[in-house]
């Protein structure tokens, strides 16, 4: 990487501590972020890959907003519990470590390349099914020097009845995909039983609760907690559902390409 490919955000006028169960960025880490930005920018140029292009956006809507997802498995000895919003019993939910992880529906690598760089111990695989995408994705992982990272182009559903992934991650991430419904059924197939699929979401209110309840059903998951967050710049509100896969997924799930997006599961669709 060089350092004409940097551009230079200021990381250390934002709080990751506060909003980030304590947790802070180390330098390595910190230039990867910038690096990461002055990819995306350049790229955007070509590719429609993200509309939040300044840096403030940038830093809460794809850094922070990846990040507080996996809070319960940011590394411990950094984490002040006190500082965060989170619920303690969440961040003693068991998975082996180092985690096998998916990000589906990347885009522009969001959330999985913030959460690859803090956790290069982990192996993350982007998934997305829109070609020109994932050949820039290539690029910018080689750039960034990430030997953690793994690309797949593909369709969800296809993934999730191909017999080398299905049931092999033991955490999927998927942000800005599709219904709640439909990302479950993207996700729960790829999970190993135990596994944890984190669901970025923004608004949430009882009845999505209720209709999710019916999908997970049919797809031998539960779920675990749902934790509102309110972003640190714009005070937005988001929400973080966090489902177990309970038992192994039926093979009818997922469904054939598109269906899950057209008929949610538990809608008698
Ligand atoms: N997750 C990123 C983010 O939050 O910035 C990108 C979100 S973008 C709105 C949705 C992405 O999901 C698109 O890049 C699209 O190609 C991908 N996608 C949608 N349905 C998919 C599917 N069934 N399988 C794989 N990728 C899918």
């Amino acid at each position: 990487m060089n350092d004409s490919d940097v551009v230079s955000l200021p990381l250390d006028l934002w709080d990751w501590s506060l909003t980030l169960g304590g947790w802070q960025p180390q330098d390595l880490q910190k230039h990867l972020f910038c690096s990461l930005y002055a990819h995306l920018l350049a790229g955007n140029q070509r590719l429609n890959l993200t509309r939040i292009t300044a840096p403030v956006d940038f830093w809460e809507k794809h850094l922070w907003d990846s990040l507080v997802g996996i809070v319960p498995w940011l590394p411990q000895d950094e984490r002040s519990q006190a500082a965060s919003e989170f619920k303690p019993e969440l961040c003693s939910w068991a998975l082996p470590d180092p985690l096998c992880v998916i990000d589906i529906g990347t885009g522009g690598g969001f959330p999985g390349l913030p959460v690859a760089i803090v956790r290069p111990d982990w192996q993350v695989s982007l998934l997305d099914s829109t070609r020109k995408k994932m050949v820039f994705l290539e690029s910018l992982v080689q750039r960034l020097g990430l030997p953690n990272v793994r690309l797949r182009c593909d369709r969800a559903e296809t993934l999730g009845q191909s017999p080398q992934f299905r049931q092999t991650f033991d955490l999927a991430l998927i942000r800005a995909v599709g219904s709640a419904r439909c990302c479950a059924e993207y996700s729960l197939p790829l999970l190993k039983v135990g596994g944890i699929a984190v669901l970025y979401r923004g608004e949430w209110h009882p009845e999505d609760t209720l209709a999710l309840d019916s999908a997970l059903r049919l797809l031998g998951g539960e779920l675990l907690q749902v934790q509102a967050v309110t972003t640190p710049l714009t005070q937005s509100q988001r929400h973080l559902v966090y489902l177990r896969k309970a038992e192994p997924t039926r093979l009818d799930y997922p469904r054939p390409v598109g269906v899950p997006a057209r008929h949610p599961l538990g809608t008698g669709a």
